[in-house]
């Protein structure tokens, strides 16, 4: 069985100790290919050089994720349109909105919409899959981050990619389906909390779905409290395979395909 991370940060500080031996130890565990998130301008130059270290098995993805959005500039958006007209560089992302405020760190809505909208305008322009990133703010009925984002995308051109970390409603999912845009899954499928979440997927089907870690964060439920990496891919799809009822074969088989096509791996 082969595996694909399709969202993966490596060169996080977390792993700077041990990076190398968490690597080696993904391709034991038969994950061979990770998408590497470059979510600013510093993390361009140095995605694609993890990716030249590892070539053909870390493939980077760049983008100015929501939290960033106020360094987006007529500079910065001219560095990632070139960064992104690299060849090894497979999608836009991760962008999108992120309204989750915590104490002392307000978000400015506008800004993130602007980023937002400005460089789904440039994913047209070069014709590139994109890595949708969407977080509620804390109000539990409060879903304006999803209303937002599928408004924004309305008035775009629709290029496809993924939903990364999809942990929306039943009906947030099927809209960015219909949009040309399947879900990424992560750790958090076996969150005891996270019965719909389970629906959602099951309903979703393993044709509409991406396997991901979005390591160092959100590790599988076995591993809680730990820092997570991409060789925990299988463990969250013996979870997929549990809630879709399918065989971990063919949960294996049918994301890792999903996940070649749309960064347009080579098979
Ligand atoms: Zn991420």
């Amino acid at each position: 069985m082969e595996f694909i991370d399709s969202h993966a940060h490596l060169n996080d500080e977390a792993f700077d100790a041990d990076r190398k031996e968490v690597i080696e130890q993904c391709f034991a565990t038969g994950v061979k290919r990770m998408a590497e998130i470059a979510c600013e301008v510093n993390e361009w130059a140095p995605a694609l050089k993890l990716s030249a270290e590892y070539e053909g098995a870390i493939f980077p993805v760049c983008g100015v994720h929501p939290d960033y959005a106020s360094t987006l500039n007529s500079q910065t958006l001219k560095d990632l349109e070139n960064y992104l007209l690299k060849p090894e560089v497979k999608a836009l992302g991760e962008i999108g909105l992120d309204y989750n405020e915590y104490e002392g760190c307000p978000k400015d809505r506008e800004m993130q919409k602007y980023a937002f909208d400005v460089q789904l305008k440039l994913s047209a322009k070069l014709n590139m899959p994109i890595v949708l990133h969407c977080r509620k703010s804390r109000a539990a009925d409060d879903f304006s981050a999803y209303e937002d984002m599928f408004s924004i995308l309305k008035n775009n051109i629709y290029t496809g990619g993924i939903m990364h970390c999809f942990s929306g409603r039943e009906q947030d999912a099927f809209r960015a389906l219909d949009m040309g845009y399947k879900l990424g899954v992560n750790g958090i499928i076996g969150y005891k909390k996270n019965d719909d979440l389970r629906a959602v997927i099951k309903k979703a089907g393993l044709k509409y779905l991406h396997l991901e870690t979005d390591c160092p964060y959100l590790p599988p439920q076995s591993k809680r409290g730990q820092r997570n990496n991409p060789s925990y891919i299988p463990e969250i799809a013996v979870t997929v395979a549990e809630v879709t009822g399918e065989s971990l074969a063919k949960t294996a088989d049918i994301t890792t395909q999903n996940t070649i096509e749309v960064y347009k791996l080579k098979i």
